[in-house]
This record gives structure tokens, sequence and C-alpha cells, in this order.
């Protein structure tokens, strides 16, 4: 281990507890919640093997009036709930590390939809995050019920093993609703001024930590600046820190609030590494408890120079331990470069919120640990591993099966890319603006590959059937990718537009643009985005910060909707306006012509501008004629001594990033079962009847 790091292994006492270095996940979303126990207890618990010292679950929902489906929550309001944690609090506790529960009410921002119970909140006040949601004003009992719940949920979380019991209140739910001037309107002993604004949390404190906290620490979130109207803002908040302190065993603390989530999980296109620490690192001046707050870090230098401030006691994480689990432990044996750095690229937030399942563009294995069981550092030798592999393609997709497959033992894989640099699309992404750490997607498997001795790389070298057929493999890998379609087939006519050819100096793809280099002739350009990701917005804040006056049209109803599942959507469109792009909904491209492109609105109306030039985003097109070109041709491929051709990534269907990399690791995983690229189900974990149809009995089923 580099002495310099050696601070982060040191115990820190909270409350009755120690843990046993400064590395904690703090309480994030994963989707599993109640509802997936096995793999919340797999997903945690391979994070307390990583050397994590303390691992929380999401926020728990205490009682069935503050439920926010169809969102995943660890909803935890009886004695099933208790049995489903209890197997995290194991498996966390099986490794040494401590378990942490984060209890929780949403106050305003509970929807109810399912249960059907009335929100509460300190007045009655709209809620900001979701429409049409009013709150009851809590009456006295509700007060008194709330804390009640809360005592008995803490409790239970005793009970069912856990380690940490939080009073949550930050990112704006109930308690700091309570706190905050904007939702509380209150002129009881619960409204006014800071003591009896924060008076419902220092009590519900109180009482929790009477009532579990001998046997339990007791952990407080709280943003300590809200960034935005509906938060607290720093000095109330250290005022608060000061009156909470005594019943406090760990300050848990970040900045923003729900719906400003996206400066508190802030994604690498718009927020450095350790951006929040302007707040957050004056928490110390109001206590002298343990601290723990989030930075999305993944450098362990900073990580050591943060708590030798005196700024933090620990290293909080939530993307970065998705991203890599075993973080603490390369630190601890000296393999920091082999970090799996998280990319900041929020799509884990869109897989859980948006699709119910944690997922990692970085990680293929996290949210797959219970039902693929896949372990995030350890693969099986395959049993065909003498079999020679040659992967065409050195993309995300290409590079991770490689990997893998160096990994599980295979005795000569070849990886052939044909251009000279590795990386496939994220060569030219990764230059452009905002998105250079998605880049390390491409550099942790660089550094991989160069400790496998097993697994050549050639670049530069563009391989056609003829070649791969004299290539000498035995099973053959196609990550060929996928481009932009030139003609702009797009999801809405499934046609190309009339005049658009990407051989014209007036028509241009992302590639030609940010990987050759292309510009439109004249100064006016149009970007017509029709998939509503990255690409797009990058195509018009790159050409307007050279110069360009550029227009981003969309049919789509706002701007870049995906990112609006990353949490980025409105950073985006903010960012794009002071770039000086302006931007245009609704609209569908049907013709280009020199000088001009044309379509209709929303409404159906004809709509025409006079442009240089048109980048087309629109539908990306697999690159497969290789595959094709092999397998039409199985007698030739027999002949070489080629058992098997497989294909993954874009060049099956262009998707995401992520799903690249899923697909690449999951063919190594699974290339020497009988049928690798075969479709199998897998341990959904629901409560099965007990009873046995007939077609059971039959042989098909
Ligand atoms: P994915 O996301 O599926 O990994 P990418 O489009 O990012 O796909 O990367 C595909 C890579 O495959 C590109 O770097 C491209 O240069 C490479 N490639 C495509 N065809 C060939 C080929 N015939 N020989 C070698 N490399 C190829």
């Amino acid at each position: 281990m580099d002495p310099n790091h050696a601070i982060l292994f040191e115990p820190v006492q909270i409350g009755p507890k120690t843990l046993k270095n400064r590395f904690y996940q703090v309480p994030h979303c994963s989707g599993f919640g109640t509802e997936k126990p096995w793999t919340q207890a797999a997903h945690r618990g391979v994070k307390a093997e990583g050397g994590w010292a303390a691992v929380c679950t999401e926020y728990a929902p205490l009682a069935p009036d503050t439920d926010e489906a169809p969102l995943i929550a660890a909803r935890f309001w009886d004695a099933d709930d208790m049995r489903a944690l209890h197997l995290m609090t194991e498996a966390a506790h099986a490794h040494g590390a401590l378990a942490g529960l984060e209890l929780h009410h949403s106050g305003n921002h509970a929807e109810n939809n399912v249960t059907r119970y009335p929100t509460l909140a300190p007045s009655q006040t709209a809620s900001d995050l979701h429409h049409h949601v009013v709150a009851k004003a809590m009456e006295l009992s509700d007060i008194r019920r709330v804390q009640d719940d809360w005592v008995e949920a803490a409790k239970r979380g005793r009970d069912c093993g856990f380690d940490i019991v939080y009073v949550y209140g930050s990112h704006s739910y109930l308690l700091m609703q309570f706190l905050s001037p904007f939702y509380n309107k209150r002129t009881d002993g619960y409204g006014g001024s800071l003591q009896d604004r924060a008076r419902f949390w220092l009590e519900t404190l109180e009482k929790v930590k009477e009532a579990v906290g001998a046997d339990c620490a007791i952990a407080t979130r709280i943003s300590v600046e809200g960034l935005g109207p509906s938060g607290v803002h720093l000095e109330e908040a250290l005022g608060f820190v000061a009156l909470a302190d005594p019943f406090v065993d760990l300050w848990d603390v970040n900045v923003g609030s729900i719906s400003l989530w996206s400066h508190d999980s802030g994604t690498s296109r718009y927020f450095e590494e350790g951006y929040q620490l302007e707040w957050t690192g004056r928490v110390r001046e109001a206590t002298d408890k343990p601290i723990v707050g989030v930075a999305r870090l993944t450098n362990p230098d900073l990580m050591a120079k943060i708590v030798r401030s005196g700024a933090w006691d620990l290293v909080g994480s939530a993307r970065p331990s998705i991203a890599d689990p075993f973080l603490p432990q390369k630190i601890a044996e000296g393999r920091t470069d082999e970090i799996r750095e998280c990319t900041g690229s929020n799509v884990c937030i869109m897989k859980v919120d948006g699709f119910g399942h944690l997922g990692c563009i970085q990680n293929p294995t996290a949210g797959e640990e219970h039902r693929r069981g896949w372990h995030p550092e350890r693969v099986e030798p395959a049993a065909n591993r003498e079999t020679p592999v040659l992967v065409v393609g050195a993309g995300p997709a290409g590079l991770e099966c490689a990997v893998t497959l160096g990994r599980r033992g295979f005795e000569m894989v070849h990886l052939v890319e044909a251009e000279p640099e590795l990386g496939g699309k994220l060569r030219w992404i990764r230059r452009l603006p905002t998105l250079g750490d998605w880049g390390r997607i491409v550099d942790h498997r660089k550094v991989l590959l160069d400790q496998l001795p097993n697994v050549t790389v050639v670049t530069g070298k563009r391989l056609s059937s003829p070649d791969v057929l004299d290539y000498g493999a035995a099973i053959v890998v196609l990550a060929t990718g996928s481009r932009w379609s030139g003609e702009g087939v797009q999801a809405s006519t499934h046609e190309p537009i009339a005049g658009a050819d990407p051989s014209l100096p007036h028509v241009l793809t992302p590639e030609q643009v940010a990987d050759l280099g292309q510009r439109p002739p004249g100064p006016r350009v149009a970007v017509y985005d029709a998939e509503g990701y990255f690409t797009g917005p990058a195509m018009a804040e790159l050409l307007s910060r050279e110069g360009s006056e550029v227009e981003l049209i969309t049919p789509l109803d706002v701007v870049s909707p995906i990112s609006d599942l990353t949490v980025e959507g409105p950073l985006l469109r903010q960012h794009l306006h002071e770039a000086g792009v302006r931007m245009r909904t609704g609209v569908t491209i049907t013709a280009v012509e020199p000088g001009r492109i044309s379509g209709e609105d929303a409404f159906g109306e004809p709509w025409a501008i006079e442009v240089d030039g048109v980048v087309l985003v629109t539908q990306q097109v697999s690159e497969d004629g290789l595959y094709h070109a092999l397998v039409s041709d199985p007698d030739a491929l027999r002949s070489s001594g080629i058992e098997a051709v497989h294909r993954i990534g874009d060049c099956v269907a262009p998707r995401m990033i992520s799903e690249a990399v899923f697909e690449g690791h999951r063919l190594a995983r699974e290339i020497d079962l009988p049928d690798p690229m075969a479709v199998r189900t897998f341990d959904r974990e629901r409560r099965v009847p007990d009873v046995e149809p007939v077609g059971l009995r039959r042989p098909h089923c």
C-alpha cells in the first residue's frame, strides 16, 4: 500500500459500533429494496467483501403512507421486510462490514399512488417534485404517529441486524421539509424559528436514540446546502448540526435536494470530482462527531487529503462503489491503477429509476451478482480455454470481451482493431466537450489488457472475411460496432430523409464531424437529433464553441429526454443555452437540400430554415457486413477450422455503451456453455404460488 493511503484504513468509532476503515458505502438506490432480497444481499455483500467498512440500504420508507411506487425502495413496514433485509445484514457481517438502514419518510414527495394514503407534510404544500400532489398538513397526532413509526422501524432494524440506523432527512424529505421555510409554514411549535423548525427532527432523533442507541449507531443525513429555493442553506444547516449533535453518532452530509438531485449526484459532464466539498467541507465547524461525505471520489490521493484535512472522517461513496466494489481492497493492496473508476455518467440512476434494476456502464457485474452469479473480480477458468479466439473490433464490447476471455484463461486471444487506437466510438466520444471521463471505460480495460500475456492486441488492421478465415482462430467474436445513418433514417419515419447523402458537403454524420474533423461549408448549422441522448447535444456544443451558429432541432418533446433519466437534462439544456445553441423541439426533418432543411412541426405544419449544413444524429445502423459474409458460407468456416462465429455489441443492434460492455462480458462468461448466445432466464425473486400446473409434468417444460 502507498503509505500516503494508510490513513484510509484506520478504524473509526461511531456510537457503539466500530468501522474497520474509512470506506463507507452511503445509502443508494438499487431497484432491489425489499423486493429482491437475494439480489440486495449479494450486491451489498460483494462490496463488503471488497473492503467497504459499511454498506447501507437505499431509502427505507418506514410506513405505507410514505411510498413512492413504482420506484423501488427498501420498504421496511413489517416482519416480511425484516426477513428480506436480514439476508443483507448477514452478507455484510460475513465480511466484517457494518450494515446501515436508511429509514425514511418522503413527506411531500410520497405520491402514495399505490398505497392510497394521503401525503403528509409540515404544511399543505404542493410537491415540487411530482405534479398534482398536495399534502395534508400534519396534525399533532400525525407528528407523534410518524415519530412512533420511526422508533418502531428502528427497533425492527436493530432486530434485523442493522448496526447503523438512519434518521434520514436530506434530499428534501420530511425532516428537511420541517427544517425548510419553503415547505414549513407552520405557526405552532414546529414552525417559525430555526429551533422550532428543527423540533420535529430533533425529537425524532432523540426518540430513536433512546430506543436503539445502545445497540446501533444513529446516523442522520442532511443536505447542508440546498442550492435552490427548496433547500436549507449552509448557515442554517450548520445551526441544525450544532442543535442535533448530542443525538447523532454519524453525520452523513451532501448537497442539493431531490428536485436538484442532479447537483448531489452530479455527473462528470458538469461537475468536477470533489466539488461538493465547498459546502460539506464546512460541517466540521459545527461538530466533532464523525462525518461522511460523497464526491464521486475514485482518486485515493484526494481521499487521503480530505481525511487528513479533517473535513470528513469517512470517504462516502455510492457510484464509485457500484463501478468498483473492490475499490478499498485495491487501494489496500497498492493496485490503484486497477480501480474501475466511475465515469460519472449516471447510467446507474437511469437503470434504477428508469428501468427498475441497477446496472453500470463500467461494471457489467453490477446487479448481476445474484441473478447471474457474477462476481466483479472472479471468473471461472473456461472449459474450452485451449481454443484460439479472435475478437474483431476494440470498442466497449470487444474490449470487455477480450479482457474477460483473457481472465478466464484462454490460451490465445487476439483482439484486432481497424483503427490505430482502441476504444471504438469512445475514441472520439471522449474528446467531445464534457465527455472526457467516459474514456475511463477504455483506459481501465487497457490496464487489464497489459496484464494479460494471453491476449494479443493488434491495431490498425481492418480484417476482411478472407482475413478472418485465414486467421487461425476456432472461435470468432465480431464486435464491429455501428455507424449513424448518413441518409437520416429515423424512428418516426423509418425512411431516409430526402436529399440526405453524407458524401455531400452540407450533410454530415457525427463520425464525420468528431472523428474525421469535417465541417459544414458555412457558419449556419443545424444539428438534427432524433436519438435524444448525448451525441446530438455534444455535436451542437462542439460546433457552437468553434463559432458556428447552431440550432439543435429534435422531433422529440424535449432536447435529450434520455438525459432526464440520468438527472442531467436541465443542466444539459442550460449548458447548451449558455454555449449559444438555439433549441427547437417537436420538428421532424423530412428533406435536406443545399442551403435549406425542411419538414413539419409537432402540429403537422410545414417548417423550414436556411442553413449551410446539417449534422444528422438519427438512427444508428449495425456494421454487420463481416458477420453476414462469414456466416453465409458455412463450408468456408468449416474448412478454416472455425467452430463458432458470435457477435456482440452494436453490430448486433446499436445500443447504449453500457449494453455493449454487458454483452461483451456475458459472451465471455458463457462462451463454454452449449449455446453461448442463448437467451436464459434467471431468478426474479417473485413469490411463486405453491401449485403444480399439469403442463409442468410435460417434457417441454
Ligand atoms: P461497440 O460499442 O459494439 O463495441 P463500436 O462501434 O464502439 O462498437 O466499436 C467497434 C469497433 O470495431 C470500431 O473501433 C471499429 O473500428 C472496429 N471494427 C469494425 N470493423 C472492423 C474490422 N473489419 N476489422 C477490425 N476492426 C473493425
